[in-house]
Parts: C-alpha cells; structure tokens; sequence
C-alpha cells in the first residue's frame, strides 16, 4: 500500500498543537546523512536534529548496542543500580574531566538540573543569603522551553504569554565580559551561557571571551556553567567548544547527541565540590540514567574518546568554511563557521529562510531556518566529503538564484 507525503503531512497538522512549522516532508527511515520519505524520495539532512544526530541516523555500532540492550533491561529507576551505570558515569566523567555525572533526559532539565546545583552551591558552600542567588544570562540565548528557562529568554516567540517567571536572573549583552564582571555582585552564584549560541543562529563570542570568562569567575568565587547541549560533543571540530580556547567550565550542561539520536539523554558534569551539594531526595528523575541511555550514551562517550569524529568535523568544516564564504555577496550576508557548524544570514532579496529551506528541500536538501533570515547547517559529522559539497553546490545555486 503506497502512502502519500501530503496526506499523511496533512493528517499530521491537523491533530497536532501547532507548537512548530514543519517543512512538509514524511520521512520514513534513515541512514547516515540520508533520509528516505514515504514515497521513497531521498533527502541529505543537514540539520541532523538540531546535532542530536552527529554520528548520523542509524549508526550500526549505537544501533546495535541499543538492540542489545533492549533486549535485556530497559529500566530499573535510580531505587535500584543497573550494570551500565557505572561505565557511562566514569567514562562520562573522565571524558570531561570532572569526577561526577548527574544524568537526566532532555537538555531543558539538564539546565534546570544546572541551576539548581549553582543555587544550592551558593548558599551551602559559598554562603549566599537563602532565596537571594543571581545567576547570569546572555542575550539570545537558548536553553530550553521550561518555564523558568523562557523567563530568562528575550525572545518574545519563546517568552511572551506564559509568565509569570521565576526571579534570579540578570541578562548581560553576549560575549559582553566587562557587562558580567558589572552585573556579578555578592549573591552571584552562577554564570549559564552557550559557548557558542546555537538556536541563535551560530553565533560566536568574541575570541577570548570564554578564557577572560573563566578567569573571571573564578576570581569572583562564581561557578561557570556551559551549556553544552548543541556546540559539544564533537560538533565544532573539537570534544567541547569550550575547548577552543582551553577552557574548563565547572558545570558541563550536555544532552542531544550524548543520546544519539536513538534515546533523550542528557546530564550536567562537574566535581565533587559542586555536584556534591545535592543529598538523597533533593533532586531526580524516573527515566534520568535508565539502561538504554547509559549503555547508548557510553557507546557515544566512546566514539568521542577516540577523537576520531571531533578531526572528522574539523576536516569537512574547512569544506564548509570555503564554500560558505564563497556565498558571502551572492545572495548571502554574512556566514559564521566552526567546526562542521555554521550560521548562514540571507540576503532578503533572495528570499527568507524559510523560502531558501522550501528550495533546497526540491532539491532533495534539508536545512532549516532560525529567526527568519538565518539557515542553520548542522550535518551528521559522518557525512562523506561529496555529499557535503553536492548539498552546498544545491544552496549556492538556491541563493545564487540559479
Ligand atoms: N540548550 C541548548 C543550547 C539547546 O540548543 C537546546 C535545544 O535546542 C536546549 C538547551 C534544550 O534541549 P531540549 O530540547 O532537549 O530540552
């Protein structure tokens, strides 16, 4: 029986909450930096799920550890201990260099999980007046969809119409440090950005703002929180984008692809003095840490030990930078690239990103679009050089107006 693209795209609209605008494909399955509609037709994906895909759809390595593990035990809940909790915990840890892993599931909880710790540490360790912690945000940013996290976003889509908000945070323009060492005051217990901002359309912070960050927080007795979720594991060329400049946060903030694309699988990384404010009771999670996630999660702590895929990204992303700045007055703005990771901001003439994203989608390309004129690229750091460059040659030509 052959199924309809549109029909099934339709059937879906019309039963859903119409919480995002899907471009209008239905894909049926997927392989490595490929997925294949209802009808058969083939897509490049370069969005690879916002980079909860960086090792590509159907890895046979993570794939097959899943199968296994399915097969055998699914969950226990955190009352018990399973056998793949203490691997992906040390190697987690290690991977990070931190001595404890806090495992959760959605990278919004996982920020969550973060701000609690940074508040419990401020007034348990460095002695923060109870109900008074500041923690420090940056403009643009993008941490998830809880209530909370949208009350320290500004971005109205994000923000507007569900508050009201939890206090405790102050926002700093991004990249801005004489703005956090200014906003840092008695009651600061922490400071959560991106590394790099991701939903904000790929946006870097000035060279040497994580280093002076870094020094500043710990100058001020203040815990540096990254998240993680989006630029880690792998994605810019390196294991963190932290990295880039030699920086250690105090608190790793990962998710997306710690899961692989196969199950949620988020955690916050840290040491014992930080994560160890936390006693039995005080914070939790039925599926958070469950033997699916582990054992995947400890099969993509592996890949990423070998540096294999972090040099793969780093390899293909002077692909990207190359031909991406080639674009750079024909038909695009202005382009920011790190590793196999790149903002894209579109020349209105051409049309909005939205549009751009329709075209390539013809062509057989997905992509998507982040406040309206920017196109993210984010591909699974598996794909093969040909492809890469046969889905760049289809957006040169979109914006080329070819
Ligand atoms: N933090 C960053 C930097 C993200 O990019 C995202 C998702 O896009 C999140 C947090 C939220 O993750 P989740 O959608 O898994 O809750």
């Amino acid at each position: 029986e052959s199924r309809s693209s549109s029909e099934l795209f339709q059937r879906s609209e019309a039963r859903t909450a119409r919480n995002y605008k899907p471009l209008p494909v239905v894909v049926e399955h997927a392989e490595g930096a490929w997925m294949t509609d209802v009808e058969g037709k083939r897509f490049l994906d370069l969005l690879a799920g916002y980079s909860a895909l960086n090792f590509g759809h159907s890895h046979p390595d993570l794939l097959r550890v899943a199968h296994e593990q399915l097969d055998r035990l699914t969950l226990t809940s955190r009352a018990f201990v399973h056998d793949q909790f203490a691997d992906f915990c040390a190697e987690l840890g290690d991977l990070c260099g931190k001595e404890l892993v806090l495992p959760m599931n959605t990278g919004a909880e996982a920020v969550e999980t973060a701000i609690k710790v940074m508040r419990k540490w401020g007034y348990e360790v460095k002695g923060v007046t109870p109900n008074q912690a500041k923690i420090i945000v940056a403009t643009g940013n993008f941490h998830g969809r809880t209530s909370t996290i949208v009350g320290f976003s500004d971005d109205p889509d994000a923000r507007d119409g569900f508050g009201p908000f939890a206090p405790g945070f102050e926002m700093v323009p991004y990249g801005d440090i004489a703005a956090v060492e200014a906003a840092i005051d008695e009651n600061t217990v922490g400071v959560l950005m991106e590394p790099i901002q991701g939903e904000g359309g790929v946006v870097l912070p000035p060279d040497g703002f994580l280093r002076d960050l870094r020094e500043l927080c710990t100058r001020t007795d203040v815990l540096m929180a990254m998240d993680e979720i989006q630029a880690g594991l792998g994605r810019t060329g390196k294991t963190f984008a932290s990295d880039h400049e030699d920086v250690v946060p105090d608190l790793y903030v990962l998710g997306k692809a710690l899961g692989a694309g196969i199950v949620p699988v988020s955690a916050v990384v840290a040491d014992r003095d930080v994560l160890g404010v936390l006693q039995p009771g005080q914070h939790g999670s039925t599926f958070g840490g469950n033997p699916l996630a582990c054992a995947v999660g400890l099969a993509v702590v592996r890949m990423l030990a070998t540096g294999e895929h972090q040099a793969r990204a780093a390899e293909l992303g002077t692909i990207l930078r190359e031909r991406l700045e080639a674009l750079v007055g024909h038909g695009v703005l202005a382009v920011r690239v790190r590793g196999l990771w790149a903002g894209i901001d579109i020349d209105p003439a051409v049309g909005t990103g939205r549009e751009v994203c329709e075209a390539l989608m013809a062509r057989g390309v997905l992509a998507k679009d982040t406040h309206g004129s920017t196109i993210r690229l984010a591909p699974p750091l598996v794909i093969s050089a040909e492809d890469l460059t046969w889905g760049l040659d289809q957006l040169a030509e979109v914006v080329r107006g070819a």
